[in-house]
This record gives C-alpha cells, structure tokens and sequence, in this order.
C-alpha cells in the first residue's frame, strides 16, 4: 500500500524526534524517565493527536496516528503506547461518545500530558465474553451506585479516570451495556494492586462497592454495544501498530547484528539459512504493515469492511510472535540472555494475542463472516 507524501513526511518528523528527543526503551519506563518523555511527547503534540484541534489536538488520521505510533515503538514503546492511549485508544471513547462537557472537562488535560485514562471493561468471569459482564450501576438520584470487579486493567496505577463498561438494566442481555466515566477520587471504588504481568507491565483489577458516579458521568447508555465495539474496533489498531513498532524494533537491531556477528571466520549474514530468515521476516513486516494500513483506511472511510480490523489484528499479533522468535534466534545466547532486549520483546509482543480480544475469538468472527453464518457461543 502506497503511503501519501503527508504520511510519509509523518513517519520521517516522528523518527527524528523519537531519535532526538526520547529516551530510548528496551523496557517499560517507570519514574522520571517515563515523566520525561511524557512531558517530552506533550511539549510537542504527539498526546491525543487524533483529538479535535478546539481541545488542543492536530485532527490527524487514524492511519497518521498508527504511523507515529508504530515509529515511536522502535525507540521507546512507552512513548508509542503514551500516544495509542492518548490518541486512538481509551481517550477517543469520550471523543466519540462523550457530552460536550466531559471533552471540554477532560480532553484539553489528557492532550496536556495532565490526565491519564484507562479502560475497565473486562471482568474476573467476562472475558472474550464481554457481554457477560456483571458490575452494574444502579440509579441513585443524581448519582449512578456501581457494584462489582474489573481485571487486568493496563495503566490504571497511573490514570486519573477510568472507561467502565458497567450494566444499566437486568434483563441481561447485551443492550443493558453501557459505559460511564469514573474519577480515580471516587467514593467506593478502590484501584487494587499492583500486578506485574509477563512483559513487566503493571495491570490492576478495580473494585466498586456502592461507588457513586455523578449521573453527568454518564458516556453512553444501553444499546451501546455496537457503539463501544466501534471506538473498540480503534483501540485494536492501536495496539497492532505498536506490537509492530515493537516487533520491527526487533528485526532492525537482527539486521545490524548478523552483519557485526561472526562465526566460522565470516559474519552470520553470509550464510543462506541466516538470509531466508531476514527475507522471511521482512516479507511478514510488509504484510502486517498492509493489512493494519488497509484497516485503518477502511475504517476512515467508514467501509463497511467488518473483517479488516480483526485480519489485521491476527497477521500481526501472529507475525510478531514468529518474527521476534526468529530475532532472538539470530542472536544466539545474547538472544536469550537478559542482558539483551530481543528477549522482553519477545516477551513483549505475546500479549497482542490476547488483548483486545484473543486470536480465537476474532477467527471464529472471521469465519462466521466467510461461511455466512452465525455460530452461537453458548449452545
Ligand atoms: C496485556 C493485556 C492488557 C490488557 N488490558 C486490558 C485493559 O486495559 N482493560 C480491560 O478491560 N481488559 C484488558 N485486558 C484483558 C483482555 O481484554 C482479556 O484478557 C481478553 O479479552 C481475554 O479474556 P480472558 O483473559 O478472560 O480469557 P478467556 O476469555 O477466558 O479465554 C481463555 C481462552 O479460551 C479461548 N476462548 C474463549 N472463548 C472462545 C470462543 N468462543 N471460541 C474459541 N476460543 C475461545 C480464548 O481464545 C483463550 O485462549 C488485557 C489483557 C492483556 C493480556
């Protein structure tokens, strides 16, 4: 797919700033350094660049977001994923479906660098099945009263406010669902413990109990599914471009490494074996990239192209795992050795099969699509 000349000047601005201007990550930052490139990214308006310029965004494209995103990924993915929060990920559910109040509320701090949001939508028993999700919020008034637990909460030790899918009604159907904003300061709600999970991101579970959300909260109400889904469908590319950021950090320092290595008096590049597996790597880069820009053009016009976002989603999620495995193959020991990073991107890239919705459950939507049918989950 041919990039515009804007796209591409975007990709070239956002390599030199990154080389510049960031620190460089071969792990999640935390403390100072991570404030500092937050500070650093919000100083030259790269947080919530999707976002409309009357708040303090630029407007830009899905596709120009996942272009800065996917670079800042080969130099710091804490900054790339700064950017797909900020962007395209949780803060464009209050773009998309927010009252003019909550954006003039939240919006102008999310793109200062000032507030952070996170997304609690899944539960302890509502995984892939989202819509079996149980926490509810009751009316109160002016207030809507939460009760119930959400799991594996990314960047909740750092947000300010939270996306919560919670229910509305008992009928317990999916067109119960809905969403409201919830502040960290909350009565009742509680953000639990820090958890480490594989890559050494921090997730949280949060709790509600008789949680009191100002009824002004309220993002969206019952049969938002389709709505929620929609912003969702966002997030996915967000999170397949900084898996391919990460990944393509991965094959850039393999292709400088197996012209430096030497073994049996030459450097490892000149053997066959070492090549089919560059040109192999390289092939699976070119075709994830595609299908995510496919993606993310189709959903800027609005195509109905339902399947694009999950193939896009699966190529990647499945060509980083093979892709960082080769890398770390490449580099032998060092590969493997803690002392090097292809083993926390390998580490790294993992998750893309299970965020955001696992790889089973988008090939089950995807053949439903190519059969024309509609297999029920739970008979
Ligand atoms: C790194 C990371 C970050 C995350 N961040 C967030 C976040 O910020 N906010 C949030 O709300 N959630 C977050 N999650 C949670 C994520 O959305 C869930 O882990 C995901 O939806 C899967 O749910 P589960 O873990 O309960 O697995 P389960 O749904 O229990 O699945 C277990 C296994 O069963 C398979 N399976 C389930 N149903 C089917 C089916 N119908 N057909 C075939 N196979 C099936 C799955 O593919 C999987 O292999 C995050 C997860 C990870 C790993």
């Amino acid at each position: 797919m041919q990039l515009t000349e804007t796209e591409t000047s975007w990709q070239k601005i956002v390599r030199d700033f990154a080389q510049k201007k960031l620190k460089p990550g071969t792990y999640w930052l935390e403390g100072e350094e991570f404030w500092e490139n937050a500070r650093m990214l919000a100083e030259h308006g790269f947080l919530g660049v999707t976002l409309p310029e009357e708040y303090g965004g630029m407007n830009l494209s899905l596709l120009d977001a996942l272009l800065i995103i996917e670079e800042l990924c080969r130099v710091c993915p804490t900054s790339g994923r700064l950017v797909y929060h900020t962007s395209i990920g949780i803060a464009n559910f209050i773009n998309h479906l927010g009252t003019e109040e909550q954006k003039k509320k939240y919006l102008p701090r999310i793109i200062s660098g000032e507030l952070f949001v996170a997304l609690g939508m899944s539960e302890p028993e509502a995984g892939s099945a989202t819509t079996d999700l149980t926490t509810t919020a009751t009316d109160a008034g002016d207030y809507y009263k939460l009760n119930g637990s959400k799991i594996f909460i990314s960047e909740a030790h750092l947000a300010d406010l939270f996306v919560v899918y919670v229910r509305f009604g008992n009928t317990g159907r999916a067109s119960d669902i809905g969403a409201i904003l919830v502040e960290r300061n909350t009565p009742g709600f509680t953000v639990g413990v820090n958890e480490e999970n594989m890559s050494g991101e921090i997730q949280c579970a949060l709790y509600f109990d008789d949680a009191l959300v100002p009824k002004e909260n309220l993002l969206i109400e019952r049969d938002a599914f389709k709505a929620l889904m929609g912003v969702y469908n966002g997030v996915r590319l967000g999170y397949a471009a900084q898996t391919l950021g990460i990944t393509q950090a991965a094959f850039d320092r393999t292709v400088q490494y197996v012209q430096e290595r030497k073994q049996f008096g030459k450097e490892i590049c000149e053997f066959q074996g070492v090549q089919w597996m560059i040109a192999d790597m390289y092939m699976q880069l070119e075709a994830a990239r595609t299908l995510l820009y496919r993606a993310a053009q189709a959903a800027a016009n609005n195509k109905p192209d339902k399947n694009a976002v999950s193939i896009a989603k699966v190529y990647v999620a499945e060509a980083a795992k093979k892709i960082t495995d080769d890398c770390l193959q490449l580099h032998g020991g060092y590969g493997f050795s803690k002392q090097y990073p292809l083993e926390w991107y390998y580490r790294c890239v993992r998750a893309a099969s299970i965020a955001g919705g696992t790889l089973q459950v988008h090939k089950t939507m995807m053949a439903a699509s190519v059969l024309g049918r509609k297999f029920d989950q739970r008979k």
